[in-house]
């Protein structure tokens, strides 16, 4: 019976290598397979059904696909849920939670394994065409989401978790203590944002693979890639129910679920907004849950780089061209708030804008386009009306871009913008487009300046500091320590790898459970601590009390 609850392990396993990075040249194999891929989703837009307890369900409430960068573009139609299919799914869930709390951890993984094995054995190609065409994402882009890091959750968690199953209480000859990790008792709400794929996948799975049971809410902009994702959880072998699939109307659903007593977690990655939200639901519902839900939720960001008077300018700048405008800032890492010494902005702002020419936007079919379509009308206007306000601005000035087209598609110009005041709106607010504020601080004040950093905005997920002095370096971690959960020195803020970075912030930005450590799948358990005593006292009176 031990064994089916710990395993026994080596403590630290080590970790299984990150899926290695394809680079789609010209030519090269990977690039005419996924050219080929792509064509053939686009001749073939599917009808994408909800699943639930492993059965496809069909609610005749149709909704398009259409490719943010080509309105015109239909890339399939999903059926969407409400209500009803909410508690259908919950249902479902319940009802496969026995057989899989009881599923050795070992098969559990299994599955995850599989599944990172079919996508380095094929799978990438739908993953990355189904994010390229859905999402708007460059090959770049498509890969180390979509392919790459998805594939690194569904292999790096189980190794995370092993080691987190391993760690056990002390035993002796008379006693045998054991930590059970349980699964938590219900079902968890997963509630995925749009923006990463390979975020679609870790939300639910993180929590399957500890045992639980899950109701999975992709973000309707994503759904193609997230249907992908859901089929390749049946390919892999995950049993009925584990995760149920269920696109659809996200208040009706959330209301649902949440007033449902067998509610155990939620995990969720989005906007600071509807976190809240879910929070406030829960707290609301209380008094009628079984158990206190686990809620872990990674949110907003307003990213900095600071540049310190002495950094290398030239690697600054690189970090600001990737790390502002790749996939169009809408990474909740996107730098979006840009430090510059006074003495060195102008030396700055004339090499970043140089580059910034040869920044090409438009489809994500032409691979020569850094830059794609944000992703839909509603992100479009809402960037749009931050470009135009700081346009209105008086303490700011457009250095680049500041247009935005969207007859064809979602198109917003990467956007510099410099301000005088470090408080004007977009050096505080979430944008979540490709929009970078900078502001000139005083080079004869580093305190001043790093507290403006720290108290400029609510956020604290990432940040990037440049500086060259280990004492510069060593200032910058002490003065900015709550300022950011993932804090890169001399690197963009973007991009961290499962197994390396593992990611999330503090302050609004979230729970900081961060994924892809086992700081998060040890929020999927409930531990139980069982004590066998293999010599129990038959006599109740301890010796002190002689006399
Ligand atoms: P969003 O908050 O609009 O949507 C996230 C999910 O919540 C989607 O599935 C959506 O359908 C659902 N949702 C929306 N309204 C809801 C409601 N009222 N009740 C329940 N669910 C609801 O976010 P998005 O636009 O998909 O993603 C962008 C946001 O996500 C940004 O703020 C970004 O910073 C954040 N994000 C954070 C991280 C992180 O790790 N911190 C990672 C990616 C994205």
């Amino acid at each position: 019976m031990y064994d089916s609850l710990i395993l026994g392990a080596e403590p630290s396993p080590a970790l299984p290598p990150n899926e290695p990075v394809k680079a789609y040249a010209p030519g090269s194999p990977e690039r005419l397979a996924l050219e080929a891929e792509l064509k053939s989703m686009m001749a073939n837009p599917p009808e994408i059904p909800l699943v639930i307890g492993g059965k496809e369900v069909r609610t005749g409430r149709l909704r398009d696909i259409r490719a943010p960068f080509d309105h015109s573009l239909v890339l399939g139609r999903w059926h969407e849920a409400g209500a009803a299919e909410a508690a259908m799914a919950a249902d479902a869930a319940a009802k496969a939670a026995t057989d899989w709390a009881r599923t050795p951890y070992r098969e559990r993984a299994a599955v995850f394994r599989k599944a990172a094995a079919l996508i380095s054995g094929g799978w990438w190609k739908k993953l990355a065409a189904a994010s390229i065409l859905g999402q708007s994402k460059n090959y770049h882009q498509a890969e180390i989401d979509a392919v790459c890091e998805t594939a690194d959750f569904f292999r790096i968690n189980p190794a995370l978790a092993e080691r987190l199953y391993a760690e056990q209480p002390r035993s002796d000859e008379f006693e045998t203590n054991i930590m059970d990790y349980r699964p938590l008792e219900g079902f968890v709400y997963a509630v995925s944002p749009f923006n990463f794929t390979a975020i679609a996948a870790n939300l639910p799975s993180a929590p399957a693979l500890m045992g639980n049971v899950v109701v999975w809410k992709p973000a309707s902009t994503s759904v193609l890639s997230n249907w992908y994702l859901a089929q390749l959880y049946r390919e892999a072998g995950l049993p009925p129910g584990v995760i149920n699939f269920l696109p659809g109307a996200s208040r009706d659903i959330t209301a649902a679920l949440m007033a449902r007593p067998d509610l155990a977690g939620i995990h969720f990655t989005g906007s600071t907004a509807v976190f809240n939200s879910l929070w406030k639901t829960a707290a609301e519902n209380l008094s009628s849950y079984r158990a206190y839900p686990r809620i872990v939720g990674e949110t907003g960001g307003k990213d900095f780089v600071f540049v310190h008077p002495d950094a290398d300018l030239e690697a600054a700048v690189t970090a600001c061209v990737r790390g502002a405008f790749e996939y169009q800032g809408q990474k909740c890492s996107a730098a979006s708030r840009l430090y510059l010494p006074r003495s060195r902005k102008k030396e700055f702002m004339d090499r970043f804008l140089a580059e910034l020419k040869a920044v090409k936007m438009g489809s994500p079919l032409d691979p020569s386009n850094f830059v794609n379509a944000v992703i839909d009308k509603g992100a479009f206007d809402t960037i749009g009306a931050y470009v135009d306000r700081a346009k209105a601005n008086p303490s700011c000035s457009i250095m680049a871009g500041g247009s935005r087209d969207s007859s064809t598609g979602w198109f917003v110009e990467p956007t510099v913008i410099m301000t005088e005041d470090p408080r004007a709106e977009p050096m505080v607010e979430e944008i979540f487009g490709p929009v970078l504020t900078a502001y000139a601080y005083d080079d004869s004040d580093l305190d001043a300046a790093y507290r403006l950093v720290d108290q400029g905005a609510p956020y604290a997920l990432t940040g990037a500091v440049f500086a060259r002095e280990r004492a510069d370096i060593d200032h910058a971690l002490v003065a900015l320590r709550n300022a950011a959960g993932n804090f890169y020195i001399n690197d963009k803020p973007t991009g961290a790898v499962v197994g390396r970075q593992p990611f999330g912030g503090a302050r609004a930005s979230g729970t900081n459970d961060k994924a892809g450590s086992f700081l998060n799948l040890v929020r999927w358990t409930s531990p139980r601590a069982i004590k066998e005593n293999m010599a129990p006292p038959r006599d109740w009176r301890y010796p002190f009390l002689g006399t």
